[in-house]
C-alpha cells in the first residue's frame, strides 16, 4: 500500500505527457499520455501514484492529517514550463503602444534609443530591492496562471558587471517564489550605446569579463545571443557562443525574428539546444534544424504584441519534424504572464493542434531549458507540479481564451491564486 499526504481525485482528463521520447517530434507531439477518471497521490512533494481512481482506491492510503481534493471532473496537466522569458527588468513600456500603432517596428524604436534601451537605463539604475520586488511580483502572477518552471534571461544591463548582477538575482528569485528557474546569460541582447561603433569590442568584453565569472560561480546554464542585423552578426554570435560552450554552458540563439539572419543555420551548425523566434526562417532552415535536433522555441504572442503581419511558423516546424516548444517571451515589449494564453495563440496564430501546443508548453519546453526528467510531465518520482482547470478536457485550455486555473500545485504545495498572498 502506498502512503500519501495529498490525494487528488475525480480528475476527468489527466494529461500526464509521460509517454514517448523527449523531445517529441511530429505526430508524437499529439500523444498526451491521457488517463480518464484519474487520481494522483503525492508524498513529500513528489508523485507517488498516477493512475485511475479505481487503482488509487486499491493502492493508496492517505496519511493521518493528510488532505484530499476533488478536481470535480475537471482537467489536470503538468505545471507549464515557460522556456523563454526576459522577466528580470525594471519599469515598463506601456507608452510604446501608441508608437507601434503609428507604425514603428521594434528595431525602429530601438534605433531611436527607446524601447529596449529605455529598459536598460531603468534596469541599470534600479536598486537591487526594486528589481527583486518587481520581478518577484511578475513571477508570482505567472505561477498563479500555471507556470511552475521557467527560464529567466539577463540582458537589460548590457555591461559585463551589470549582467553578472542580474544573473546573481535569479537564485534569490527562485528561493523566494518556489519556482524552478533556469538562468540564461543574454549579455548579447543588443549593442549598448557605449559600444555602438565597436560591437566586436563589446563581444570581447562579454567573453573576457563575464563568461569566466559565470562559469566559476555557476550563474547561468545557457548563453543566448540576439543574431539580427543591427544587433549581432552571425560571426559575432558564433564567437560568443563558442566561448560560452568552452565555459561549459548550453547554447541558444534569438534567430531570424525580423529578417532571415542566418541564426537558425548557425544554431544547427553549433548544435545549439534551441533557436528562438524564427518568424522569418525558411523551409531550408527548418530542414537543418530538424536534422540537427535543435528545438524551435516559438513565441506566438510576440508578433501579436508588435502588430506584425507574420505568425509564428508552428505548423510548418512540426510538419518539418523540428521539435517545437512555446514560451511567453515575457518582456517589457510583450507583457505575457499567462501560459494558457500562450497556448491559445500557439493554436490560433501558430496553428499547432491543442495537443501539440500542450506538448510544446510542457515536455518539449522542459527539454529546451535542460529540465527533461525534472519538469513538464506527471509521473511517479517527479516533483508534484501540476495545474487543475474546471474544463472537460485538455483541448479546452487553448480553446477558451484567457482561461484561469482552478488550482496550481508546486512540489505538492498549493500556490496562492493571483493577487492573494494570504491563501
Ligand atoms: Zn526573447
Amino acid at each position: 500500500m502506498t502512503r500519501a499526504d495529498l490525494v487528488i481525485t475525480d480528475i476527468g482528463d489527466l494529461a500526464t505527457m509521460a509517454s514517448g521520447p523527449v523531445p517529441r517530434v511530429g505526430p508524437a507531439m499529439r500523444e498526451l499520455g491521457r488517463i480518464s477518471r484519474a487520481a494522483l497521490a503525492i508524498e513529500g512533494g513528489q508523485f507517488v501514484f498516477v493512475g485511475t481512481e479505481a487503482q488509487c482506491r486499491r493502492e493508496v492510503r492517505l496519511r493521518a492529517g493528510g488532505s484530499r481534493w476533488s478536481a470535480g471532473g475537471g482537467t489536470v496537466v503538468p505545471g507549464f514550463v515557460d522556456p523563454h522569458t526576459h522577466v528580470l527588468f525594471a519599469g515598463d513600456r506601456a507608452a510604446e503602444i501608441d508608437l507601434k500603432i503609428g507604425g514603428a517596428s521594434y528595431a525602429d524604436i530601438a534605433r531611436q534609443g527607446g524601447g529596449l534601451f529605455q529598459t536598460v537605463l531603468a534596469t541599470r539604475h534600479a536598486t537591487t530591492s526594486v528589481l527583486l520586488e518587481s520581478t518577484e511580483a511578475r513571477l508570482r502572477r505567472m505561477v498563479a496562471m500555471g507556470t511552475t518552471a521557467c527560464e529567466v534571461k539577463s540582458g537589460y544591463a548590457l555591461t559585463p558587471a551589470g549582467e553578472l548582477r542580474l544573473l546573481s538575482l535569479i537564485p534569490i528569485l527562485a528561493r523566494d517564489t518556489g519556482l524552478r528557474l533556469v538562468a540564461t546569460f543574454l549579455g548579447a541582447h543588443a549593442i549598448p550605446p557605449e559600444y555602438s561603433d565597436r560591437p566586436d569590442e563589446y563581444v570581447s568584453a562579454l567573453i573576457s569579463k563575464a563568461l569566466p565569472s559565470i562559469a566559476r560561480d555557476h550563474l547561468a546554464d545557457f548563453c543566448d545571443a540576439f543574431c539580427e542585423p543591427g544587433f549581432f552578426t552571425v560571426g559575432q554570435t558564433e564567437r560568443l557562443l563558442v566561448a560560452a560552450r568552452t565555459a561549459g554552458m548550453g547554447l541558444k540563439v534569438h534567430a531570424d525574428e525580423f529578417v532571415r539572419s542566418g541564426g537558425a543555420s548557425l544554431a544547427a551548425r553549433l548544435g545549439c539546444r534551441s533557436a528562438e523566434h524564427l518568424l522569418e526562417s525558411s523551409e531550408g532552415d527548418r530542414r537543418v534544424l530538424a536534422s540537427a535536433g535543435v528545438t524551435a522555441v516559438l513565441l506566438p504572442l510576440t508578433p501579436f504584441a508588435s502588430f506584425a503581419a507574420r505568425a509564428s511558423p508552428g505548423r510548418e516546424m512540426v510538419d518539418a519534424g523540428v521539435p517545437v516548444a512555446v514560451g511567453s517571451d515575457f518582456s517589457p515589449n510583450s507583457w505575457v504572464e499567462s501560459m494558457p494564453l500562450v497556448l491559445s495563440h500557439s493554436v490560433y496564430s501558430a496553428r499547432l493542434t491543442p495537443a501539440e501546443a500542450l506538448t510544446a508548453a510542457t515536455v518539449n519546453a522542459a527539454h529546451a531549458i535542460g529540465l527533461s526528467g525534472e519538469a513538464g510531465t506527471i509521473a511517479v518520482g517527479r516533483s508534484a507540479d501540476f495545474v487543475a482547470f474546471d474544463i472537460p478536457s485538455a483541448e479546452h485550455i487553448p480553446y477558451r481564451f484567457g482561461l484561469t486555473p482552478t488550482r496550481v500545485y508546486r512540489r505538492g504545495n498549493r500556490v496562492p491564486p493571483a493577487g492573494d498572498r494570504t491563501a
